[in-house]
């Protein structure tokens, strides 16, 4: 009826079917606004209900309290690299990361240009990050811990979070952000650029604990100090204010269709169960991660060939299932189930594979 694809692309990625449909239905005209919410000034009633409306619902979903705010920037996630070692670990301090793949890296990479000295905790580089360091090896008083909750290249996820003896932890969460529920209370920042799992690209979900603010050094540029957001409420300056909006509806629609991040959750487990479970029984498909540290929101395998791997993608995409191409760094194959994929999408995925199997194998 859409002509629309099983989107199993990493990011921009799957919106739900509803979101687009209410974006199109009130697209001209915004709210009885007699404008498109392209059109509203980010300082007007409109955007103002669309904002606050976002920050409520992060808040009831991920169950923040009142030290926490949330806030939304541009310059992606990679921007966050920089920021959090800007304005958390100021004047050479000691940080903690550990490394699980090609965003820590980069992440890592960033804070060493700061000038902190960083202490690579732990590290999965040995096996090709194919795993989740259980072994950390952390600094007493380090300014933070930073993880990424989810590597959404090597189809690693942290299964629970580390403990880090009232150390704050600062989480990447841009691959698996509302996709389960956990305790914020360990957490200084959290980050993720929406466009996996909350929305399109162009802006980034920021959540921070008040009591790190405390520690941002004087004379950072405006547009690099997390207080100028606090203040204004994201709204220093223009804010991306389409996918904000966006946001807000996918937000909506976790809440109100999925019914909160219990729900998404148990979804998502079915979902990756499906692939995984054929992964295993199969000896033709292999799955490239170790079997606890495994993400439900990016499932990376491989066939026996690659010349098998890219007839793999290209038969998928004939049949209407798109973006099954491993990221370009480490080749093989990827299916990536955000929330907004569908179970149908994901059962017409394990089909396939079934029938490329028999065919193939
Ligand atoms: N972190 C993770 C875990 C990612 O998957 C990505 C994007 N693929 C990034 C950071 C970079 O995000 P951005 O493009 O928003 O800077």
């Amino acid at each position: 009826m859409h002509d629309r694809i099983h989107n199993f692309n990493p990011g921009p990625a799957v919106l739900p079917l509803s979101v687009l449909e209410d974006i199109q239905a009130s697209f001209l005209n915004f709210n009885g606004s007699g404008m498109s919410i392209t059109e509203v000034s980010h300082r007007s009633k409109w955007f103002d209900a669309v904002i606050e409306d976002a920050i409520a619902r992060t808040r009831r979903l991920l169950g923040l309290d009142q030290r926490f705010q949330v806030l939304f920037l541009q310059g992606g996630a990679s921007m966050q690299f920089a920021m959090a070692p800007m304005n958390f670990a100021p004047a050479g301090q000691t940080v903690d990361y550990v490394n699980t793949g090609t965003w820590s890296t980069k992440a890592i990479k960033e804070a060493e240009i700061q000038g902190c000295t960083v202490n690579v905790a732990a590290s999965s580089e040995d096996r090709n990050f194919s795993y989740i360091p259980r072994e950390l090896d952390l600094t007493p008083n380090a300014a933070y811990v930073h993880i990424t909750s989810n590597n959404t290249i090597k189809g690693t996820q942290w299964p629970a979070f580390p403990e880090t003896a009232g150390v704050p932890l600062i989480a990447d969460m841009s691959s698996d952000i509302m996709s389960r529920p956990f305790d914020a209370a360990p957490f200084g920042l959290i980050y993720a650029g929406a466009q996996k799992n909350i929305g399109p690209s162009g802006v980034c979900m920021v959540i921070v604990r008040e009591d790190l603010l405390e520690r941002i050094p004087a004379g950072l540029p405006t547009m690099l100090n997390y207080t100028t957001y606090v203040n204004k409420n994201s709204r220093y300056n223009t804010p991306p204010c389409f996918a904000i909006y966006v946001v807000q509806l996918v937000l909506k629609w976790l809440e109100e269709t999925i019914g909160g991040l219990d729900q998404m959750d148990a979804l998502n487990r079915r979902k990756a169960g499906l692939i995984y479970d054929l992964l295993d029984r199969s000896e033709f498909f292999r799955a490239t991660a170790d079997a606890d540290s495994r993400s439900l929101m990016n499932v990376t395998f491989r066939l026996p060939s690659e010349a098998l791997e890219a007839r793999f993608v290209a038969e998928a995409l004939e049949i209407g299932l798109g973006g099954l191409k491993g990221h370009r760094s480490v080749g093989g194959c990827r299916a990536s189930i955000y929330n907004a994929s569908e179970l149908a999408a994901v059962e017409a995925l394990v089909e396939f594979m079934q029938t490329f199997e028999r065919r193939h194998g």
